[in-house]
């Protein structure tokens, strides 16, 4: 039997439905939930997801802007860049497109951003509050695959989830929010020896690799939940992680790309948006 296929665009609708009643609230205290997004150079990709983002802020009824810097950007002029966007009371969130330019460091950007602003929870003080269980900011693509899990009415607890993928973004968050969420969780990586052994145990699939189509249908337990974070350009099309055509035939359940975890990424930025306007509207001092 064919996988459900579970539409991260009507997801997305839903949330930015769902964040109206909260942004309306906020205009009855005079807080517009603002979100400065940094591009810095001039990858064709990362132009079409700060675009998409600036259309979601747009959907959900929030102010944004876009602080567009040249490729040749220093690390001294980022960092004052962030800097002078953590002080601006109109800024709530602020988002740094990712991947930067080779001769910048992302680190720079997770020590520089205020935490309180960090809606991409990228910031280490954020990774540590998700690590401790700590309510932060969490990172928004793993906290876009929870809502989607939650939605589909996929149970989490007690069942076997296998991350494919670790960075500090995707895999490793996660993990923990598997682990968290009660899931015995196995993390598996580009020097995991067999990774079909261990993918066909899980109950839960999430693959974020960014190799074309590495799980396939035999590496796929019956009835599990395949979810796909990859983004890959593969003969002029964009596809992910799952072979898709093969494994929603062994699936129980299947993230399709595009369309699934990147449209609930980017509701979760601007969820994430409206929930840092709330804690500013909540403590006048705070800025
Ligand atoms: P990354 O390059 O930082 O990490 C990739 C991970 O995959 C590494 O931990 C590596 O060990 C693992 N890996 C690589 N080859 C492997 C293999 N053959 N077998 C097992 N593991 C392997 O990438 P990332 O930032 O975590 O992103 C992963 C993918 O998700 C990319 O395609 C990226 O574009 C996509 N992504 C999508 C969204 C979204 O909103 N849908 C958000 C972030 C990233």
């Amino acid at each position: 039997m064919a996988a459900i296929v579970i539409e991260g665009a009507a997801a997305a609708r839903e949330v930015y439905a769902g964040l109206k009643e909260r942004v309306a609230q906020l205009a009855l205290a005079n807080v517009r939930p603002g979100l400065a997004a940094v591009l810095v150079g001039d990858n064709p990709a990362s132009k079409i997801y700060i675009r998409n983002k600036v259309r979601a802020c747009a959907e959900a009824g929030i102010h944004s802007e876009v602080h567009a810097l040249a490729a040749g950007t220093s690390p001294t002029e980022l960092v004052e860049t962030l800097a002078r966007l953590n002080h601006e009371r109109d800024v709530h969130g602020i988002l740094v497109q990712l991947p930067l330019p080779a001769h910048l460091d992302e680190t720079l950007v997770a020590r520089t951003v205020a935490a309180q602003k960090d809606v991409d929870g990228l910031t280490w003080q954020n990774l540590g509050a998700l690590m401790a269980g700590h309510p932060g900011f969490e990172p928004c693509t793993p906290r876009g695959v929870m809502t989607m899990l939650d939605r589909a009415g996929i149970s989490v607890e007690g069942r076997h989830a296998v991350v494919v993928g670790r960075s500090t973004i995707v895999g490793k968050p996660m993990a923990l929010m598997l682990t968290s969420r009660s899931a015995t969780v196995t993390v598996c990586h580009s020097r995991t020896v067999d990774l079909g052994a261990h993918t066909r145990r899980a109950d839960i699939l999430v693959a974020a690799t960014g190799r074309a189509g590495l799980i396939t249908a035999e590496m796929v337990k019956p009835g599990a939940a395949v979810i796909d974070v990859g983004i890959n350009r593969s003969a002029g099309r964009i596809v992910g992680d799952v072979d898709f055509a093969g494994v929603k035939d062994v699936a129980g359940w299947i993230t399709p790309v595009p369309g699934g975890v990147g449209p609930m990424t980017i509701a979760m930025v601007i969820s994430n948006t409206v929930l840092a306007a709330e804690r500013v509207a909540a403590s006048p001092r705070a800025s």
